[in-house]
């Protein structure tokens, strides 16, 4: 049975007191669930989200790291650090990170390799842009991202990692891919991993939706046999819209 997750990526929002507000609105309404929940508020409010859901089954992540242990970085945070105030799992490969932030799939190899050497669990993003698609080009951009950045792993690293297709043409524009759009794609997804590292790994490893996902549509996306949850944004900043997707799994 694979792990069903519903992650929200708070991305550059909430400062500390709205960080506070939000997570204790979360903890107030957190339905039970077997989906495992996870939140991730910027780096410099980490910390105290610990500190706000301490006892509660809401896991705190990381929305990036970087790929070097450390040293002179100006600005950028450590798999170390992240571990050392108790994240366990970090966001990699986000397509804002790569379209703002020039992440390349041989930066992501490094920084995947970082997380995975310091026990962090990673949600992986890619997913294909729009002319990719209308040009009929999407399964092999995707395919491409996956075999440029994680093709060089061991079967038993993907303990470790948790997929997330995020089409950039659906990320925080309101488009939605259709549950079909979706299901076709992760079950590409699935058989790519398969068939480069067995169908157990395939099988186990969660891949989850993200791209405008609502509560108005997140049933009918979870619905579908491939898709494990999924990676939320713009829907994750309000409790209600949160708790509703939760509920959706
Ligand atoms: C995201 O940024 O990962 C995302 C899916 O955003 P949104 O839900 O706002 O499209």
């Amino acid at each position: 049975m694979r792990r069903k997750i519903v992650a929200g990526n708070w991305k550059m929002n909430n400062d500390l007191s709205e960080t506070e507000a939000l997570l204790n609105d979360l903890i107030a309404q957190m339905p039970s669930t077997h989906a495992s929940v996870m939140v991730a508020p910027t780096f410099v409010n980490l910390f105290q989200a610990f500190t706000v859901l301490k006892g509660h089954d809401i896991e705190v992540i990381a929305q990036n790291m970087h790929q070097e242990e450390n040293g002179a970085y100006t600005g950028e945070i450590s798999a170390k650090m992240l571990k050392s105030v108790g994240v366990n799992t970090v966001i990699l490969g986000h397509s804002e990170r790569r379209a703002y932030f020039g992440e390349t799939d041989e930066l992501l190899v490094a920084k995947v390799n970082t997380a995975l050497a310091n026990d962090l669990e990673i949600v992986f993003c890619f997913g294909e842009e729009l002319e990719d698609r209308t040009s009929g080009n999407h399964f092999s951009l995707v395919e491409s991202q996956l075999r440029n950045a994680l093709f060089h792993l061991d079967v038993a690293d993907w303990k470790g990692i948790v997929l997330a297709y995020e089409p950039v043409w659906a990320i925080g524009t309101g488009e939605t891919a259709s549950p079909e759009q979706a299901q076709e794609m992760h079950a590409f997804i699935r058989k790519t991993i398969a068939d480069k590292f067995g169908s157990e790994v395939g099988d186990e490893v969660s891949i989850l939706y993200g791209g405008s996902v609502k509560p108005a549509n997140a049933a009918e996306i979870f619905a579908k046999e491939d898709v494990d949850g999924g990676l939320i944004g713009g829907a994750a900043l309000k409790a209600a819209d949160f708790i509703a997707i939760i509920n959706a799994i």
